[in-house]
């Protein structure tokens, strides 16, 4: 595919604070030798002071776009040339991509997620439990939102952020929604047809068990995870033994992987080789 190399990239970066051995690395680069795109995905250790001179540095060494973990996803706006329509709802940007002379600041969470959901039901019109206010929270709900979702239910612990997070929902988007703060085990309504971990409960423990009264589970109902690490987390676990259909939160990290590259390369990578490289590179398959 030598004629791709036109537009290839030949540089990506990963700006990222305490992430060595970022495992997105061996995902992305797996996608750029399976497609022979000569680019290389490169991890780089940011502290926070110093990254108006890391995005100062890719862009005059003409990197095609880079990808932010935090607390670099806010910061980065003011250094920016422009955000796409979500970043800019979401007020965070995860990915950054070069069209001419201008970076301009996506956010590929809430996509990614909504990309892995689709396969499984299109959200127009559905009723969805969304538990977290957080930033991965925060994306996925906007993308639901602006994907038409009929009516978004936020729960979380803390009053504060559930009620921004309603207030972007309600007011900016016009979007059908709700808060109810999150006491105890919460019992899901009738008539829900998604329901949505976007906490970080479970991260790294697959017995943590999220407060859901799971009696209120249907089988009909699909439920989904933003935590990509176990990829089965207990609530999954606890809804496949139910009958419902679920999404685990690293599919929704490879289809961020898959947006990123097709942004800076215009080329629809191979997902399945890019969610079996992710896989590798964090111990979980043999
Ligand atoms: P934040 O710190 O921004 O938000 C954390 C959220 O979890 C808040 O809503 C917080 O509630 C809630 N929470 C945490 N602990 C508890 C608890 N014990 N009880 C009730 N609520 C709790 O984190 P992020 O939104 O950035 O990340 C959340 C998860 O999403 C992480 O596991 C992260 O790894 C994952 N993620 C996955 C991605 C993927 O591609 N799969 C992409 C990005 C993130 P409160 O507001 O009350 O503090």
């Amino acid at each position: 595919m030598a004629s791709l190399s036109s537009f290839c990239p030949d540089l990506v970066g990963c700006l990222s604070q305490g992430a060595a051995g970022n495992p997105t690395v061996a995902m992305v680069e797996a996608a750029f030798r399976h497609h022979e795109l000569p680019g290389r995905y490169i991890n780089m250790e940011v502290a926070p002071s110093g990254l108006a001179d890391a995005v100062k540095g890719l862009r005059v060494a003409g990197f095609r776009g880079f990808n932010l973990s935090m607390p670099h996803k806010v910061t980065v706006i003011p250094l920016l040339d422009g955000l796409g329509e979500s970043a800019a709802v979401i007020g965070a940007v995860n990915c950054v991509v070069r069209r001419g002379d201008r970076l301009i600041g996506e956010n590929t969470d809430g996509k990614g997620f909504l990309r892995s959901l689709t396969d499984l039901t299109n959200p127009r019109g559905k009723n969805i439990v969304l538990f977290g206010a957080g930033g991965a929270a925060r994306a996925v709900a906007v993308e639901l939102a602006l994907a038409g979702a009929g009516h978004i239910l936020l729960v979380n612990r803390s009053p504060e952020r559930g009620y921004d997070l309603l207030k972007v929902l309600v007011d900016q988007l016009k979007c059908s929604a709700d808060f109810q703060l999150w006491e105890g085990d919460f019992s899901l309504p009738e008539g829900t047809d998604i329901v949505i971990n976007g906490t970080s409960i479970g991260l790294y423990d697959e017995t943590v068990r999220l407060p859901l009264d799971t009696k209120s589970l249907r089988a009909e109902q699909i439920v989904a995870d933003v935590v990509f690490s176990p990829p089965r987390t207990r609530l999954l676990r606890e809804a496949q033994a139910v009958g419902c259909r679920t999404v685990d939160g690293l599919s929704m990290l490879v289809n961020q992987g898959v947006l990123g590259v097709e942004y800076w390369t215009g080329l629809l990578p191979d997902a399945g080789i890019m969610h079996r490289a992710l896989s590798e590179a964090m111990g979980l398959v043999g």
